[in-house]
């Protein structure tokens, strides 16, 4: 049994509670070989500091991770990743950042469309005021573009629009077509995020539909938990393994390095 986790965050995100020692002594705690950090890099679409590091603040994260890494290497492999935004207006910035520091793997999101974090439960009101389905197209269309770009490993909360309940009244296939083949083909993966359990979507990301294709696309599925603090690592993973199995897929894809690499889903499950 191989438990794994890459999608966590840490107190310099301003959104996240526990110290990063105390979220990798949780994670050895609960059986966990393998995880990664991957906190928000600091956001150039907003200067609000509950949601990112501030841009000074992005060496000291690196280097706790680093260290954190060697401290356990014997009993759990922890991982330097960043779940980075994709804001064409600043990819440049965007693309410094990254290039500055030795990440593992980069989380690819986008949380800012319209000039609007649409999934900040402080901006949910502007729900009612726009044409749903047309922001559904506009942000499946911006993840394919994301993708293209090659800077990222792995496409985080595909659906994320659903955080709230909206959902769209088109079908969505087409899209989910098009942006699942672009992670095939650009040796990207993309997550099931178990933090959408925890709000009113009531499931993770992305919804079956998405999944049940994706496993007939053969497009690599990896597993995050989006955890905002200890407890929250490696949540509802089991029910995040039996969708999978139930979709289609056998197996699930894990670092290697920097490259994905392919093992059975029911090496994972306990
Ligand atoms: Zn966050
Ligand atoms: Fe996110
Ligand atoms: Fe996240
Ligand atoms: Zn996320």
């Amino acid at each position: 049994m191989i438990r794994f986790d890459y999608h966590i965050h840490t107190h310099l995100c301003g959104h996240a509670r526990g110290t990063m020692e105390e979220m990798v002594r949780h994670a050895i705690s609960m059986g966990f070989k393998d995880i990664g950090f991957a906190d928000h890099l600091p956001l150039t679409y907003t200067n609000d500091r509950s949601l990112s590091m501030e841009k000074e603040e992005l060496p000291a994260y690196v280097q706790e991770v680093l260290r954190l890494k060697e401290f356990f290497s014997d009993k759990i492999t922890v991982r330097l990743g960043i779940e980075a935004d994709y804001y064409p207006p600043h990819m440049d910035e965007v693309e410094r950042m990254l290039s500055e520091h030795p990440f593992e793997y980069v989380i690819g999101s986008i949380h800012y469309l319209r000039d609007w974090i649409f999934d900040d439960p402080r901006y949910v009101s502007r729900f009612e005021q726009i044409d749903l389905n047309a922001f559904y197209e506009e942000y499946f269309m911006n993840l394919v573009r994301m993708v293209e770009t090659g800077l990222f490993s792995v496409v985080a909360h595909p659906d994320l629009i659903k955080k709230f309940g909206h959902r769209a009244s088109i079908d969505l296939e087409p899209y989910y077509r098009e942006i699942l083949l672009a992670i095939k083909e650009g040796g990207l993966c993309y997550e099931i995020n178990t933090s959408g359990l925890r709000w009113p979507a009531g499931e993770m990301y992305p919804e079956p539909a998405f999944i049940r294709l994706g496993a007939e696309l053969e497009v690599p599925v990896t597993l995050g938990s989006d955890a905002h603090c200890p407890e929250d690592i490696g949540r509802d993973f089991d029910k995040a393994l039996n969708l999978l199995l139930e979709s289609g897929y056998r197996e699930i894809v894990m670092l290697d390095n920097r490259s994905w690499k392919k093992i059975p889903i029911l090496s994972v499950s306990e």
